[in-house]
């Protein structure tokens, strides 16, 4: 339920019956604003994108039909750094969802201090439904359309949900050819012989880890036997369980796109990985139990890591939750009134603009080594980000507990002080 205050903010081109993912960011500013202090004269330059690019993306399909395809690339704030966040290629994909998505890069950028902005972009597809041929002209001719917007100190995309490497290089080889010269800065994520970095692939379910762990330690829990559920066994799922697993603790439940799979002691997580990567669904995996979809929600554990999509857990399914650290590692996959219950029934969330950041801590590192073509080591690249993410929590917990508020309300009143901060003193031009 959209609060009657925030309606009002809701920009023309978006339903007031239907605002999504929006709405819950306009929420969590609301929350926040209480708490700017005097920057909160400026708070209104958040409840807008700075800019929002809508293109077509006609495609010859291989039966020779055309097919148009809705992209969109949206630069939420560009006050610190150039715009920085994510390309996700989903049949769902909406104009809200890609401003909800930008607008949370702005917040987690500014968090963790990487001198980035926030964007986001999508093409509103179904990969599954085409060939690696069809997927490359889409991601080429979509590149070519937002390539007014995007470049190595503008605006610089990486993966998302249902992008990956290969992805990338074909986005940095479309830009480099429409410039006449290589620019491997423009897109972050790419394959290593392509200007990747190390640790790049594993680096957002990592910082997952790590943020995890360092919560665990705030409330006294082991992470050695400690029951672990994940939602969405791709890159960050499959990184954050292989990581708690490596550590000792029981992946207790697993649930992707094809099923749910649960085992009391503890999923053989290599395994499980082999036999999704063979294109076996998952509720089939041997050795485990499968589970109804919404049967996931009911497994108690100790860690509940949701890295789907967002709006999973809401006022509808919260108060089943049995879990001591909700992990965010999607994004906005909790609404507002889902937090309200989490927060009032004790489970500690580590919001997603804290818990998956390290992903585009690895991406800033990308960058950089792009830009001085100098590249450092995985061990180099591993510490400095555990390093990161260990800081930025503790910070953030010192400041939850300074102002008595949730980890979600300090981070973000960390991360909206900066980018106003970052406002107020650049002035509004002219
Ligand atoms: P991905 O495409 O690699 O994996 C997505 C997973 O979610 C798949 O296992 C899929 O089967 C599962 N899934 C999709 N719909 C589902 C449903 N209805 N129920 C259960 N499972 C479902 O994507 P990813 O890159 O791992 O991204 C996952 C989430 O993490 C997204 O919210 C994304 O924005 C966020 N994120 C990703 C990165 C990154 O570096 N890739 C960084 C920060 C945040």
């Amino acid at each position: 339920m959209i609060p009657h205050e925030t309606l009002h903010q809701i920009p023309s081109y978006l339903s007031r019956d239907d605002i999504g993912p929006w709405g819950t960011f306009l929420q969590q500013i609301e929350r926040v604003t209480p708490y700017l202090g005097d920057l909160a004269y400026w708070v209104e330059s958040l409840k807008r994108p700075k800019r929002i690019l809508v293109v077509d993306v006609p495609i010859k399909m291989d039966d020779g039909s055309v097919v148009h395809y809705e992209g969109y690339r949206v630069q939420h704030n560009t006050s610190r750094g150039p715009g920085k966040g994510g390309v996700r290629f989903h049949q769902d994909v909406t104009l809200s969802e890609v401003m909800a998505l930008a607008a949370w890069m702005t917040i987690k950028n500014a968090a963790i201090g990487v001198p980035f902005g926030g964007a986001k972009g999508g093409v509103r597809c179904d990969p599954r439904t085409v060939s690696m041929a069809e997927l490359e002209r889409i991601t080429r001719r979509y590149t070519s359309e937002i390539g007014i917007l995007i470049g190595p100190d503008k605006d610089i995309p990486a993966p998302d949900v249902n992008t990956n490497e290969r992805i990338m290089a074909w986005m940095m080889d479309t830009y480099s050819m429409n410039q006449g010269r290589t620019s491997t800065g423009v897109v972050t994520g790419k394959p290593i012989s392509l200007g990747g970095s190390l640790g790049r692939h594993d680096a957002t379910g990592r910082g997952v880890f790590v943020v995890g762990r360092a919560a665990a330690q705030k409330v006294g829990l082991a992470i050695r036997g400690a029951r672990v559920c994940v939602q969405g066994f791709g890159n960050v799922g499959n990184a954050a369980a292989r990581a708690f697993h490596e550590a000792g603790a029981r992946v207790t439940a697993v649930q992707d796109v094809t099923g749910t799979v649960f085992s009391e002691n503890g999923l053989d997580i290599e395994r499980l990985t082999a036999w999704q990567a063979s294109g076996r669904p998952i509720a089939e995996f041997g050795d485990a139990q499968s589970l109804e979809h919404d049967a996931f929600w009911d497994v108690p554990s100790e860690f509940l890591i949701p890295a789907a999509l967002e709006s999973q857990i809401t006022a509808r399914n919260a108060g089943r939750i049995q879990t001591r650290i909700l992990l965010e590692g999607a994004n906005g996959p909790t609404t507002p009134d889902g937090d309200d219950i989490l927060n009032d029934r004790g489970v500690l969330v580590v919001p997603d603009v804290l818990a998956n950041a390290g992903g585009v801590t690895v991406s800033y590192f990308e960058w950089v080594q792009d830009f001085s073509s100098f590249f450092w080591s995985e061990e180099e690249i591993n510490r400095r980000l555990d390093r990161i993410m260990e800081e930025a929590f503790q910070a953030i917990w010192d400041a939850s507990t300074r102002e008595k508020v949730s980890l979600r309300t300090a981070t973000y009143i960390v991360a909206c002080k900066r980018v106003l901060e970052a406002r107020e003193l650049r002035g509004l031009y002219p």
